[in-house]
């Protein structure tokens, strides 16, 4: 098949695959709890190797002890390294609010900006959270959120071949709608939570297996001694 073929037979499955992830998590959300876009932003700078119920468990008595910009700029480092020590490097973390928080009072009227090139200044956000940020606080698609999960699924999905969060953000932007890009990587993480996790997918319930290249269910259904014609 040609490269310009196997680009849109790709899309047209990207797209299938998009269709029955959202009939499978209708109600799929960003799980993270805020009030604002400084709450949400700080939310997913410490959701950076920890779960976000992990982060849920400590962020109401951080909101309720600095809830906007000028408080956490003010903050007390030593309380708020604190407060936020059970989400795992908590010092760089409170270090990186702080100082992110100093930065929007001083440059952005105490605001979280609404461009990707000014969110990524920030110390701690990096584009998976700008993504994150600007998709659930603006309702701004500005790129494909890839962490780890939505990296794994994609890949095995055969969507990409990469590794590189960047090259497979490209390879998922040059396949899917815009207006659903923040979709395909809620509602993945999603799967890959119910079904496709990373150590035992259970292609055996999975629905987007006659989508999947591997799928493994087949060939674990298959007798041994066909099996074996089969790859003779
Ligand atoms: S078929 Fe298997 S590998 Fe493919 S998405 Fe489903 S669970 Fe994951």
């Amino acid at each position: 098949m040609g490269i310009i073929k196997k680009r849109s037979a790709a899309k047209v499955r990207a797209n299938e695959i998009l269709i029955r992830l959202k009939r499978l998590y209708p109600d799929a959300t960003c799980t993270l709890t805020y009030d604002t876009p400084v709450q949400l932003l700080v939310a997913v700078i410490l959701s950076a190797q920890c779960t976000d119920e992990r982060v849920n468990k400590v962020t109401p008595e951080l909101f309720r002890r600095f809830p906007d910009a000028q408080a956490l700029a003010a903050a007390d480092i030593e309380e708020l390294t604190e407060l936020v020590r059970s989400t795992g490097f908590y010092r760089n973390k409170a270090k990186n609010i702080k100082a992110t928080a100093s930065i929007l009072v001083e440059q952005f009227g105490s605001e979280v900006p609404k461009r990707m090139e000014e969110i990524i200044t920030l110390p701690g956000a990096a584009r998976k959270t700008a993504n994150v940020v600007l998709a659930h606080a603006y309702g701004i698609n500005a790129g494909v959120t890839v962490d780890t999960h939505v990296k794994r699924l994609t890949k095995r999905l055969g969507l990409t071949k990469h590794d590189d969060p960047l090259k497979v953000e490209r390879d998922l932007i040059s396949l899917l709608p815009q207006e659903d890009w923040e979709n395909w990587s809620i509602r993945l993480i999603y799967h890959g939570r119910a079904v496709c996790n990373a150590r035992n997918p259970a292609c055996d319930r999975c629905e987007l297996a006659d989508l999947c290249p591997s799928d493994q269910s087949a060939i674990l259904t298959v007798p041994p001694l066909k099996r074996v014609s089969a790859l003779a």
